[in-house]
Protein backbone atom coordinates (compact mmCIF):
# COMPACT_ATOMS: atom_id res chain seq x y z
CA UNK A 1 0.00 0.00 0.00
CA UNK A 2 1.72 4.02 -1.13
CA UNK A 3 0.06 6.34 0.61
CA UNK A 4 0.58 10.16 -0.17
CA UNK A 5 0.13 13.34 2.04
CA UNK A 6 -0.06 16.52 0.25
CA UNK A 7 -0.45 20.33 0.93
CA UNK A 8 0.49 23.78 0.92
CA UNK A 9 3.30 24.79 2.97
CA UNK A 10 2.02 24.21 7.04
CA UNK A 11 -0.57 22.58 6.29
CA UNK A 12 0.37 20.02 8.96
CA UNK A 13 0.65 17.08 6.40
CA UNK A 14 4.29 15.98 7.99
CA UNK A 15 3.06 15.55 11.68
CA UNK A 16 -0.03 13.73 10.26
CA UNK A 17 2.26 11.16 8.01
CA UNK A 18 4.32 11.22 11.30
CA UNK A 19 0.77 10.03 13.43
CA UNK A 20 -0.38 8.11 10.72
CA UNK A 21 2.92 6.18 10.46
CA UNK A 22 2.54 5.32 14.26
CA UNK A 23 -0.54 4.23 14.41
CA UNK A 24 -0.56 1.93 11.81
CA UNK A 25 2.93 0.42 13.18
CA UNK A 26 1.08 -0.12 16.44
CA UNK A 27 -1.66 -1.78 14.84
CA UNK A 28 1.00 -4.53 13.51
CA UNK A 29 1.78 -3.18 9.97
CA UNK A 30 5.56 -2.61 8.63
CA UNK A 31 5.37 0.80 7.44
CA UNK A 32 7.92 2.85 5.52
CA UNK A 33 7.47 6.95 6.24
CA UNK A 34 9.72 8.96 3.67
CA UNK A 35 9.43 12.31 2.30
CA UNK A 36 9.99 14.23 -1.00
CA UNK A 37 11.85 15.82 -2.50
CA UNK A 38 14.88 13.13 -0.77
CA UNK A 39 13.70 9.65 0.95
CA UNK A 40 16.99 7.70 0.01
CA UNK A 41 20.88 8.72 -0.41
CA UNK A 42 21.07 10.27 -4.00
CA UNK A 43 17.59 12.00 -3.58
CA UNK A 44 18.45 13.60 -0.34
CA UNK A 45 21.78 15.02 -1.85
CA UNK A 46 19.55 16.64 -4.63
CA UNK A 47 17.25 17.65 -1.98
CA UNK A 48 20.34 19.70 -0.24
CA UNK A 49 21.00 21.47 -3.94
CA UNK A 50 17.19 22.28 -4.68
CA UNK A 51 16.08 23.76 -1.36
CA UNK A 52 19.24 25.86 -1.04
CA UNK A 53 20.73 28.65 -2.75
CA UNK A 54 18.99 31.52 -5.37
CA UNK A 55 16.31 29.42 -7.05
CA UNK A 56 16.66 30.79 -10.24
CA UNK A 57 20.37 30.00 -10.77
CA UNK A 58 18.26 27.39 -12.78
CA UNK A 59 14.96 27.45 -15.15
CA UNK A 60 11.71 26.23 -14.00
CA UNK A 61 12.12 23.66 -16.55
CA UNK A 62 15.87 22.28 -15.31
CA UNK A 63 14.39 22.55 -11.72
CA UNK A 64 11.33 20.37 -13.00
CA UNK A 65 14.60 18.15 -14.15
CA UNK A 66 16.25 18.06 -10.74
CA UNK A 67 12.89 17.16 -8.89
CA UNK A 68 11.85 14.19 -11.15
CA UNK A 69 15.54 12.66 -10.95
CA UNK A 70 15.00 13.21 -6.90
CA UNK A 71 11.80 11.07 -7.27
CA UNK A 72 12.68 8.55 -9.54
CA UNK A 73 16.03 7.53 -7.22
CA UNK A 74 13.24 7.55 -4.09
CA UNK A 75 11.22 5.24 -6.39
CA UNK A 76 13.87 2.56 -7.07
CA UNK A 77 15.53 3.14 -4.03
CA UNK A 78 13.00 3.15 -1.23
CA UNK A 79 9.20 3.10 -2.26
CA UNK A 80 9.34 -0.18 -5.26
CA UNK A 81 11.54 -1.98 -2.83
CA UNK A 82 9.41 -1.40 0.13
CA UNK A 83 5.74 -2.31 -1.88
CA UNK A 84 7.46 -5.23 -3.04
CA UNK A 85 8.09 -6.65 0.34
CA UNK A 86 4.46 -5.99 1.60
CA UNK A 87 5.11 -2.69 3.46
CA UNK A 88 2.75 0.10 3.72
CA UNK A 89 4.95 2.93 2.12
CA UNK A 90 3.92 6.67 3.29
CA UNK A 91 5.14 9.57 1.62
CA UNK A 92 5.15 13.29 2.63
CA UNK A 93 4.50 14.95 -1.15
CA UNK A 94 4.80 13.30 -4.05
CA UNK A 95 3.88 14.32 -7.82
CA UNK A 96 1.08 15.83 -7.22
CA UNK A 97 3.35 18.23 -5.32
CA UNK A 98 5.58 18.49 -9.10
CA UNK A 99 2.14 18.89 -10.72
CA UNK A 100 1.75 21.82 -8.33
CA UNK A 101 4.85 23.75 -7.52
CA UNK A 102 7.09 23.04 -10.62
CA UNK A 103 3.70 22.59 -12.55
CA UNK A 104 1.66 25.64 -11.53
CA UNK A 105 4.31 28.07 -9.49
CA UNK A 106 7.04 29.29 -12.27
CA UNK A 107 4.33 29.41 -15.41
CA UNK A 108 2.58 26.37 -16.93
CA UNK A 109 4.68 23.20 -17.10
CA UNK A 110 1.93 20.84 -16.36
CA UNK A 111 2.12 19.56 -19.69
CA UNK A 112 6.02 18.74 -19.34
CA UNK A 113 5.71 17.44 -15.77
CA UNK A 114 2.80 14.92 -17.40
CA UNK A 115 5.31 13.56 -20.03
CA UNK A 116 8.10 13.46 -17.73
CA UNK A 117 6.12 11.32 -15.13
CA UNK A 118 4.63 9.28 -17.87
CA UNK A 119 8.42 8.62 -19.24
CA UNK A 120 10.31 8.17 -16.00
CA UNK A 121 7.80 8.11 -12.54
CA UNK A 122 4.63 5.97 -13.63
CA UNK A 123 3.90 5.32 -10.60
CA UNK A 124 0.79 6.87 -8.50
CA UNK A 125 0.05 6.32 -4.53
CA UNK A 126 -2.99 4.25 -4.11
CA UNK A 127 -4.39 6.65 -1.77
CA UNK A 128 -3.53 10.78 -1.50
CA UNK A 129 -4.63 12.61 1.74
CA UNK A 130 -5.14 16.21 0.64
CA UNK A 131 -4.75 18.09 3.76
CA UNK A 132 -6.34 21.24 3.50
CA UNK A 133 -6.43 24.51 5.47
CA UNK A 134 -6.62 27.86 4.96
CA UNK A 135 -2.98 29.62 3.89
CA UNK A 136 -3.14 32.28 6.15
CA UNK A 137 -3.12 29.83 8.78
CA UNK A 138 -0.88 27.24 7.15
CA UNK A 139 1.92 30.57 6.69
CA UNK A 140 1.69 30.84 10.21
CA UNK A 141 2.55 27.70 11.02
CA UNK A 142 5.25 27.33 8.01
CA UNK A 143 7.00 30.65 9.54
CA UNK A 144 6.73 29.54 12.90
CA UNK A 145 9.25 26.70 12.25
CA UNK A 146 11.02 28.52 8.85
CA UNK A 147 14.97 27.74 8.95
CA UNK A 148 17.65 29.69 7.13
CA UNK A 149 18.51 26.33 4.91
CA UNK A 150 15.11 25.88 3.21
CA UNK A 151 13.82 28.57 0.61
CA UNK A 152 10.57 27.03 -0.34
CA UNK A 153 8.68 28.47 2.63
CA UNK A 154 9.05 31.83 1.07
CA UNK A 155 6.20 31.60 -1.23
CA UNK A 156 3.91 34.61 0.21
CA UNK A 157 0.08 34.15 0.70
CA UNK A 158 -1.13 34.95 -3.08
CA UNK A 159 0.88 31.62 -4.35
CA UNK A 160 -0.13 29.91 -0.97
CA UNK A 161 -3.67 30.51 -2.08
CA UNK A 162 -2.92 29.55 -6.11
CA UNK A 163 -1.40 26.10 -4.54
CA UNK A 164 -4.44 25.22 -2.59
CA UNK A 165 -6.88 25.97 -5.34
CA UNK A 166 -4.37 24.02 -7.18
CA UNK A 167 -4.15 21.37 -4.91
CA UNK A 168 -8.17 20.82 -4.38
CA UNK A 169 -8.20 21.14 -8.53
CA UNK A 170 -6.10 18.08 -8.66
CA UNK A 171 -8.08 16.52 -5.49
CA UNK A 172 -11.00 16.41 -8.72
CA UNK A 173 -9.13 15.64 -11.33
CA UNK A 174 -7.78 12.42 -9.52
CA UNK A 175 -10.90 11.81 -7.78
CA UNK A 176 -10.74 7.98 -7.30
CA UNK A 177 -7.61 8.21 -4.91
CA UNK A 178 -7.99 12.01 -3.05
CA UNK A 179 -9.69 12.30 0.13
CA UNK A 180 -9.61 16.18 1.25
CA UNK A 181 -9.36 16.27 4.63
CA UNK A 182 -9.77 19.29 6.98
CA UNK A 183 -6.48 20.21 8.50
CA UNK A 184 -7.71 23.48 10.46
CA UNK A 185 -8.36 21.62 13.55
CA UNK A 186 -6.04 20.03 16.40
CA UNK A 187 -3.66 17.79 14.97
CA UNK A 188 -5.02 14.75 17.11
CA UNK A 189 -8.72 15.17 15.66
CA UNK A 190 -7.14 15.94 11.67
CA UNK A 191 -5.54 12.26 12.80
CA UNK A 192 -8.14 10.98 13.79
CA UNK A 193 -10.20 11.36 10.67
CA UNK A 194 -6.59 10.31 8.57
CA UNK A 195 -6.51 6.83 10.22
CA UNK A 196 -10.59 6.53 9.01
CA UNK A 197 -9.79 7.53 5.88
CA UNK A 198 -7.17 4.92 5.91
CA UNK A 199 -8.91 2.11 7.58
CA UNK A 200 -12.20 2.65 4.92
CA UNK A 201 -9.79 2.20 2.32
CA UNK A 202 -8.17 -0.76 3.51
CA UNK A 203 -11.66 -2.84 4.35
O1 LIG B 1 7.23 19.29 2.43
P1 LIG B 1 8.34 20.24 2.80
O2 LIG B 1 7.85 21.48 3.45
O3 LIG B 1 9.49 19.59 3.49
O4 LIG B 1 8.94 20.67 1.38
C1 LIG B 1 10.03 21.52 1.32
C2 LIG B 1 9.77 22.64 0.35
O5 LIG B 1 9.95 22.21 -0.98
C3 LIG B 1 8.36 23.14 0.46
O6 LIG B 1 8.40 24.47 0.91
C4 LIG B 1 7.77 23.05 -0.93
O7 LIG B 1 7.17 24.24 -1.28
C5 LIG B 1 8.95 22.75 -1.81
N1 LIG B 1 8.65 21.76 -2.83
C6 LIG B 1 8.61 22.13 -4.16
N2 LIG B 1 8.33 21.17 -5.10
C7 LIG B 1 8.09 19.89 -4.76
C8 LIG B 1 8.13 19.52 -3.40
C9 LIG B 1 8.42 20.49 -2.46
O8 LIG B 1 8.80 23.27 -4.49
N3 LIG B 1 7.83 19.00 -5.69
Amino acid sequence: LFISFEGIDGSGKSTQARLLAEALQAAGHEVVLTREPGGSAGAEEIRALVLQGDPDRWSAETELLLFTAARRDHLERTIRPAIAAGKVVICDRFADSTRMYQGLSRGDLRGKVDTLHNLMIGQEPDLTLLIDMDPEKALGRAKARQTAEERFEDFGLGLQQKMRAGFLALAEEFASRFRVIDGARAPEDVAVDVLATVQAHLA
